[in-house]
């Protein structure tokens, strides 16, 4: 479709920063490159009604991992980039409160508990855990301490881990470790947040609108064209932040689309209020405020699924029998399952996210994994610092 007068001079004008995919990261990244330039033009091109990755479809964890999870990136990425890790967690948390509040969020700090079954590796994980716990309690305590302790109700000298013996009897575990500096919350809610933020921060949301391609111009103000079904939009700087859907833009990054499903259950009875881990991340549930309990995950199924938009209904059914069998095992009789759904992760090599320039105003943010929602505001953050400090580019008049 020709562009109009009304369009090319004011509503698809040239942007100084066009950031593609609306999930958290990408909203985030708006967000806060304009709390630094509040008067610059910024436009997110986002390809679905609301989103189509895992920012509308998650858990709601308000987490950091748990010490299974945490003794295989130890052994993966050595203390350094685990500990660092978990910190980019706990900043994207608190950059995520700090933007939206705990109030619009919904954020509760019920805490969260690892479970151990009493399979013979359930057991032996939970040895090691055992073994490693002083020293993951050493390195997180503090790190909890230090970047959220203003923020959490409870006292700074809270550890990041406690053995919960009450919850391992509760739910018939081998044992409980009790994570106190986690939180659950209410993803709709934070997504309205972000909506309303962008609003008042003038920040121009174009769904429907996939970015096919990211081309240099000759034009030194504004050096990139974004490739629409509206036509090219120019922009001086670009933000990428499609995630598992990355390669589409990023066709050399180290980053996979991988699918999770998640049922709504109601258990004849209800859970302890509170965010579970379990089978290392692999599975996971949480309680609903009304009475219902999330049960998600089953990457570690081996069940396979099409690319999406593709689906495969008897894949999904097989993926969503095997979750509820696992549901039934921890929460007993299920009356009803009310929602079953696939969302989109980004995943690699490892659980680091992956941050870069590929040239001058060009950037990147991807690959959140399965903690998105408590790294993604922090990396927005990063992300939009990255761009504003840019000396060379000139904001677009
Ligand atoms: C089932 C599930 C449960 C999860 N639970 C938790 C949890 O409890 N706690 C936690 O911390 N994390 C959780 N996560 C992970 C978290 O949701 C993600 O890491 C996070 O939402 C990623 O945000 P994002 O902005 O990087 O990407 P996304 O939310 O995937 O957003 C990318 C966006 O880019 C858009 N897009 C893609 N290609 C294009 C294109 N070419 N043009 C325009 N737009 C495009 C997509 O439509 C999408 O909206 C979960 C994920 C899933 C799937």
């Amino acid at each position: 479709m020709p562009i109009g007068y009304w369009e090319s001079e004011h509503l698809l004008a040239p942007a100084d920063l066009t950031v593609i995919g609306s999930g958290i990261v990408g909203m985030s990244t708006a967000l806060h490159y304009k709390a630094i330039h509040p008067a610059r033009r910024v436009r997110i091109l986002e390809r679905d009604v609301l989103g189509e990755g895992g920012t509308t479809r998650n858990a709601g964890f308000a987490c950091f991992g748990g010490p299974g999870e945490w003794l295989d990136d130890l052994e993966c990425l050595g203390q350094t980039r685990w500990l660092n890790l978990i910190r980019m967690r706990a900043e994207g948390l608190r950059a995520l409160i700090e933007l939206l509040g705990v109030e619009a969020l919904g954020l509760e700090w019920s805490g969260g508990w690892e479970l151990f079954d009493r399979t013979e590796a359930g057991m032996a994980r939970a040895e090691k855990v055992h073994d490693a716990l002083p020293h993951l309690n050493g390195a997180v305590q503090p790190l909890m301490a230090s970047v959220l302790g203003h923020l959490a109700p409870h006292p700074t000298s809270t550890p990041a881990l406690v053995y919960s013996p009450e919850r391992a009897a509760h739910f018939g575990a081998h044992a409980s470790v009790h994570l106190p500096w986690e939180g659950m919350l209410h993803t709709g809610r934070m997504v309205s947040a972000f909506h309303k933020a962008m609003q008042v921060a003038d920040v121009q949301c174009l769904n429907g609108c996939t970015a096919s391609a990211v081309d240099a111009t000759d034009r030194p103000f504004v050096p990139w064209s974004i490739a629409t079904p509206r036509g090219p939009m120019l922009s001086t700087n670009v933000a990428i932040c499609t995630n598992g859907f990355a390669k589409g833009l990023l066709p050399g990054a180290k980053v996979n689309p991988a699918p999770n499903r998640v049922l709504v259950v109601r258990p004849r009875t209800a859970p302890p209020k509170g965010a579970y881990h379990i089978e290392d991340g692999y599975l996971y549930f949480r309680t609903l405020p009304d009475g219902q309990v999330l049960f998600g995950g089953g990457r570690h199924f081996g069940v396979e699924l099409p690319h999406f938009p593709d689906r495969d209904p008897q894949a999904e059914a097989r993926w969503d029998s095997l979750l509820e069998s696992a549901a039934e095992r921890w929460l007993g009789t299920i009356e009803t399952v009310s929602h079953r759904w696939t969302g989109w992760l980004g995943v690699g090599e490892d659980r680091e996210p992956l941050l870069g320039t590929t040239a001058p105003g060009l950037h990147h943010a991807v690959r959140m994994g399965g903690m998105g929602v408590a790294m993604g505001c922090g990396i927005g953050l990063k992300l939009a610092q990255t761009i504003a400090s840019e000396a060379h580019r000139e904001p677009l008049r």
